[in-house]
């Protein structure tokens, strides 16, 4: 039996909403004979397990019943370097940021686009990370993770993992698959993916004409944090909710009525589109409910003034899910995970 469990435990430092409920039960997992421990400890005392990483992809509505376990394990190494494609494996508890910019200072490019993601690498392939143009999908090479029904160690290829837009095979089965670590396809020269937002404005601003990855990491930094309200200063997990994706004739329906319509077709002839935007137009930028609220400069983005509750948060939510429902007949969906 573990005798590292703490009980009773405030999670508020370990959600970047900074929602104050408690863990029945929390512990810290470093390696793969702990995680297997606690697990089996968890089984014998027949308490039900969370895993978290950073908690940047969370909304907890209720205290946890239930063993948090939080993944802090450590190690990053190159597994194989041909000359041009070099393959990179990272431990789940590697704080990602702090890994994209390890990588490049490696002189490796690849995860540049990915750069001030918060949370940690084995949460990355949950929801397929992506950003200006990028996602965890195009680069990655393989994960090992640890079937929670067997026990037993599994690596996932590409195809396997399933990835699409947020969304993985993990994500659809949530509980079954522990990520343990992941590896990445990186390079010696870098691929530049530079018009998605206004990245390229950014670097030639800077007088960059021929950007290292370095460069584009630095300008895709800066534009976020103008652009993301700080989840240091205040409470929130990047985008609330995912781009919708709507029949063509939908969008075309919504453009009669609003012309400006932020809308990208779809390579299956269905239209996604912007949920910041739609919601802008509905007039919920910048409304707060005591604590809970929508960003007033990014739509898009739920914050925690202080003392709101997952409940109010996501009571706020189902609010501006019904209204978008009404007026543009389109179901938005939660990107973090409600707990
Ligand atoms: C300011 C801000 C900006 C953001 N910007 C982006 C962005 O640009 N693009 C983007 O895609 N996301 C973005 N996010 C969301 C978030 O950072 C990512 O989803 C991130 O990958 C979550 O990592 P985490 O370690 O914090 O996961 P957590 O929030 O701790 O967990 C998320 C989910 O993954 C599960 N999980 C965690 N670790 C493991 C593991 N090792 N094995 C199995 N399951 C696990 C948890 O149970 C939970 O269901 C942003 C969030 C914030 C706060």
């Amino acid at each position: 039996m573990s005798g590292q469990w703490q009980e009773q435990v405030s999670l508020k430092p370990y959600n970047t909403f900074g929602i104050d409920v408690a863990a029945r039960y929390f512990t810290d997992v470093h390696n793969d004979v702990e995680v297997r421990q606690a697990l089996a400890d968890a089984k014998h005392r027949q308490v039900p397990v969370l895993v978290i990483g950073g908690g940047s992809n969370l909304l907890l509505t209720a205290d946890v019943q239930a063993l948090v376990m939080r993944m802090a394990s450590r190690g990053v190494r190159i597994l194989a370097d041909d000359g041009q494609r070099v393959i990179v494996e990272a431990e789940a508890g590697e704080p990602w940021h702090p890994f994209v910019q390890w990588s490049l200072a490696q002189g490796l490019a690849g995860l540049e686009n990915l750069s001030l993601i918060p949370g940690t690498v084995g949460a990355a392939p949950m929801q397929n990370i992506g950003a200006y143009g990028v996602e965890i999908k195009d680069v990655f090479a393989g994960l090992t993770a640890l079937d929670r029904q067997t026990g037993e160690l599994r690596e996932f290829t590409l195809e396997e993992c399933q990835f699409a837009y947020r969304d993985s095979v993990f994500k659809q089965h949530p509980g079954r698959w522990l990520i343990l670590r992941v590896r990445f396809a990186l390079s010696h020269v870098m691929q530049a993916h530079l018009d998605y937002g206004p990245v390229r404005q950014r670097l030639s601003e800077q007088g960059i004409g021929q950007p290292t990855a370095q460069n584009v990491s630095d300008a895709i930094c800066s534009i976020r944090r103008e652009k993301l309200p700080d989840p240091v200063e205040l409470g929130n997990a990047g985008s609330f909710f995912k781009n919708p994706v709507v029949a063509a004739v939908l969008a075309d329906r919504i453009r009669l009525q609003y012309p400006g319509l932020v809308a990208y077709p779809q390579a299956d002839g269905q239209v996604k589109l912007a949920a910041g935007w739609l919601i802008e137009q509905a007039g919920w930028k910048g409304h707060r409910e005591g604590d809970a609220g929508v960003h007033r400069l990014q739509s898009l983005v739920l914050v925690n003034y202080g003392q709101a509750s997952g409940l109010q948060l996501h009571q706020l939510a189902q609010k501006i899910q019904a209204d978008i429902l009404e007026r543009f007949d389109v179901r938005l969906e939660m990107e973090p995970n409600l707990y």
